[in-house]
């Protein structure tokens, strides 16, 4: 049966939801920390906020960026007017990841509803008592038949992922992606793929060296690295490295004091599959700070380690943890050595006063989005399109463009008809002349 929503119904649905949430925030704020102790601050502002935020954004110019566009005609078909509607694909299945778990079950989500489409959830069965709340809020809100959560783990996702959807939104592995891909290439169907990679953080020897690292340490240990656009590692020019790493410990100690594991501002790694992929990541390394573990609570405290050899498990895999390789550089062709050898990554840092410099290597290297003197904040603008290239991801979202990911966009034309130019149609005889001498004024 065909499913059509109003604006105004959306945007009713919509508003709901932003009620909720702020009625909620309470128990959200609890649900992540007892999913993996996060802090109520990075909770309120990397989740509840973000899709506060980007709710009440979508609410206000629900109305703009739906309504048909009209652009200007191609003169070749003169007299018409050209539109360009926006059409909801229909229904769309949404798959997230464990990582922010609210937020990046809520984002697309939210752009799903406001362009118009049906959404399955299935959030991520690692983190599940924010999975149950965000099925309690939806239950609350919206029609079944409309939004639907299905939680489970791996075999859910699978049977979902075996039936036929309209457009597919999956934020998560790069393994998992293709496997994703596999799926929706049997029915054709389109798909958002929000994927990961190693993110390089360059620290040039132009570079404020004090901010930066306190802007890296900030990037790298919020979330205690689990984030998909964390600085992987860090390429530091050979000149300032000692004097820069002092400055990375310093603001590690001011972050998280002498003993982090007693630090409330540090979240504990999701589960002990991740906190053992991890440790494994620390044998036969130097370890220049940190390296304290603990199994009990899947605690691992803020690590560097100096030095990595490429071919080390921390450099081959995305670490997705709070261990940070330090590795030195002295030229342009070193950091191309390093950064090409991976793929294409989902962000990229460079820490310089040289204008020219990040210039040019933002314009250089290809990766989703990054920030030039700090880290992760180009993903928090709506105005900016959030999302990888490559294998780091296929699509983009955030603000406008999230709400034109769930939408096709379709071309229509209007013909008038007080005037039938009668060049185009048959017997063309020698109509050619006449056609290409108008074609090269157009
Ligand atoms: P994941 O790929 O293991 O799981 C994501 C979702 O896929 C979960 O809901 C899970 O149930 C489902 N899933 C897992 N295995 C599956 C399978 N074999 N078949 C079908 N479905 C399956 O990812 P994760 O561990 O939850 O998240 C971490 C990864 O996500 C990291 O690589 C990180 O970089 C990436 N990530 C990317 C973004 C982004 O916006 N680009 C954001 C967050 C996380």
């Amino acid at each position: 049966m065909l499913f059509k929503t109003s604006i105004d119904y959306r945007k009713n649905a919509l508003l709901k939801l932003l009620v909720s949430i702020e009625k909620h925030e309470k128990e959200i704020n609890q649900a992540l920390y007892s999913d993996f102790k996060k802090p109520e601050f990075e909770s309120y502002l990397t989740e509840t906020y973000f899709v506060l935020s980007e709710l009440k954004h979508t609410i206000k110019n629900i109305n703009k960026w739906a309504k048909p566009k009209m652009v200007l005609p191609f003169l070749l078909n003169f007299p018409s007017t050209d539109y360009l509607y926006k059409e909801p694909y229909g229904k769309v299945l949404i798959i997230s990841p464990w990582n922010y778990p609210f937020h990046l079950a809520m984002l697309p989500m939210i752009a799903a509803i406001a362009a118009g489409n049906q959404v399955v959830l299935k959030p991520s069965e690692l983190t599940p008592n924010t999975s149950k709340l965000i099925s309690k809020i939806v239950g609350e809100v919206f029609d079944k038949n409309h939004v639907e959560v299905i939680e489970g783990g791996i075999e859910v996702s699978q049977n979902l992922l075996a039936q036929q959807w309209d457009y597919i939104f999956f934020t998560g592995s790069v393994a998992v992606g293709k496997i994703v891909a596999k799926a929706a290439a049997e029915h054709l169907t389109p798909v958002t793929l929000e994927l990961g990679g190693k993110n390089p953080c360059i620290i040039d020897e132009k570079a404020n060296l004090k901010l930066a690292s306190k802007r890296i340490v900030w990037g790298k240990f919020i979330n205690a690295g689990q984030t998909c656009i964390a600085p992987d590692y860090l390429l530091v020019h050979e000149l300032i490295k000692e004097e820069f790493t002092k400055y990375l410990i310093d603001e590690i100690n001011a972050a998280f004091g002498e003993n982090p594991e007693a630090s409330k501002d540090l979240c504990r790694i999701i589960n002990e599959k991740n906190w053992t992929r991890l440790i494994k990541m620390l044998d036969n390394q130097k370890i220049i700070f940190g390296g304290k573990n603990s199994k009990d609570d899947f605690f691992i405290s803020p690590t560097i380690i100096d030095e990595p050899s490429l071919n080390s498990l921390v450099m081959q895999e995305e670490i997705f943890g709070p261990i940070l390789p330090i590795l030195k550089y002295s030229s342009e062709d070193d950091l191309d050595n390093i950064i090409l050898k991976f793929e294409k990554p989902l962000a990229f840092y460079i820490f310089t006063e040289d204008k020219r410099l990040s210039k040019k290597l933002i314009q250089k290297y290809s990766f989703g989005g990054g920030s030039i003197n700090d880290t992760l904040i180009h993903f928090s603008n709506n105005r900016l399109p959030f999302g990888g290239v490559g294998k780091s991801g296929i699509g983009a979202y955030h603000g406008k463009f999230s709400f034109e990911q769930f939408s096709h966009k379709k071309a229509i034309i209007k013909k008038a008809n007080w005037l039938d130019i009668p060049i185009r149609y048959a017997p063309y005889r020698d109509k050619i002349k006449f056609l290409k001498r108008i074609l090269k004024w157009l």
